[in-house]
């Protein structure tokens, strides 16, 4: 059954017309879903029992269901849900001083098949809708009404490849972007991609505020064809000139995601040809602790290891942070809940 939560704004109203309702009607939906963040379409209370029942008949409000929660000692959270055909999937809240973050999964498994990344031992089984992605910050952020707190800061870093489910992606940020839906920032979103260049291009021209980070991960192509295969359709010549046709449109600092990974690509060599790569392009990297997946045999870098990189770069003038850990305690990894589910059958 279809989520309610699959509608945008404009679609809601347009829905409530081709019901033969007043537009209006669409808001007041709207406004229940996202402002008084009601769960059963019956507490709707100035709808029609009638107009109540039609919603009931052929809308669920929220398309997934808790399996379970795992809190770190740092306040990370990771919820592991089920989706109404059984998929799991999994989020993330992750507490920052300057808010709070849901990390959102983009697709039940993922086809990219990076090397070094739990979510890919399962392939894709599907793309997630717009609304199974918006109910996952929605059901965070009821947790978060108990405490008067609220979602601030959105990342499509979960499971998935958003640029491999486009439209329902843009589709959800739209709703959680939108002031009469949860109103969070479009400079608070990020989306993260590992470089699909037509969509890089697609993004580009919609000009909107989201930040774009390149999951980066190697400075040469040898290197990161072996660690992402999508470098074989698009290497790092073409990936770079997408990212210069999107600086070209949006005057926005690009973010590039580098995973450290021992002996693979934190040698000083790979400093000077990350450097050598963005040359005076608008982007910082943030460098990412890896977190150690059991069936991947790749291992990370102590913190030690992380500043002398880091120290490398800022000296080639590359601005660069090294990325917080968060919730190391819990199956922290992209994908590993989840992955420990399925395998327990
Ligand atoms: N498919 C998108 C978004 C999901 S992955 C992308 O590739 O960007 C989000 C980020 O987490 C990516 O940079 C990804 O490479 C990184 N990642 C994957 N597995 C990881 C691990 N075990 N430890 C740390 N980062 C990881």
């Amino acid at each position: 059954m279809k989520s309610l939560y699959d509608f945008n704004y404009e679609q809601i109203q347009e829905f409530a017309l081709e019901q033969g309702w007043k537009k209006f009607r669409g808001h007041q939906i709207f406004q229940w879903l996202y402002r008084s963040r009601v769960k059963e379409i019956d507490e709707m209370s100035n709808l029609s029992k009638e107009t109540r029942e039609l919603l009931k008949e052929n809308f669920l409000i929220s398309p997934l269901t808790l399996r379970e929660k795992q809190v770190a000692r740092d306040g990370t959270t990771k919820y592991l849900f089920a989706l109404s055909d059984g998929s799991l999937i999994e989020s993330v809240l992750m507490q920052f001083d300057y808010g709070k973050s849901v990390c959102v999964t983009s697709q039940v498994g993922c086809n990219m098949g990076c090397a070094f990344c739990a979510s890919g031992l399962t392939r894709k089984q599907r793309d997630l809708t717009s609304g199974e992605m918006v109910a996952q910050v929605l059901y965070i952020q009821q947790e978060l009404d108990a405490k008067e707190e609220r979602v601030s800061h959105i990342v499509v870093m979960g499971t998935g490849e958003p640029f491999d489910n486009y439209d329902n992606v843009m589709n959800f940020l739209a709703t959680v972007n939108h002031d009469r839906g949860l109103a969070i920032g479009a400079r608070h979103i990020t989306i993260s991609t590992c470089g699909i260049v037509p969509r890089i291009d697609a993004f580009a021209q919609e000009h909107t505020q989201y930040n774009l980070a390149i999951s980066l991960h190697a400075p040469n192509d040898e290197l990161r064809s072996r660690l992402m295969p999508i470098n074989r359709a698009y290497p790092l010549s073409e990936l770079m000139a997408a990212l210069d046709r999107y600086g070209a449109e949006n005057n926005r600092r690009l973010t590039l995601e580098y995973i450290l990974l021992r002996g693979v690509n934190d040698q000083p060599v790979h400093a000077r040809q990350l450097a050598a790569l963005i040359g005076r392009r608008n982007a910082y990297v943030n460098l990412i602790p890896y977190n150690a997946v059991d069936e991947k045999g790749f291992q990370g870098v102590d913190h030690a290891a992380a500043m002398v990189f880091y120290d490398q770069l800022m000296k080639l003038g590359v601005r660069c942070t090294i990325r917080k850990e968060h919730g190391s305690d819990i199956d922290a990894a992209c994908g590993q809940l989840r992955v420990k589910h399925l395998q327990k059958g």
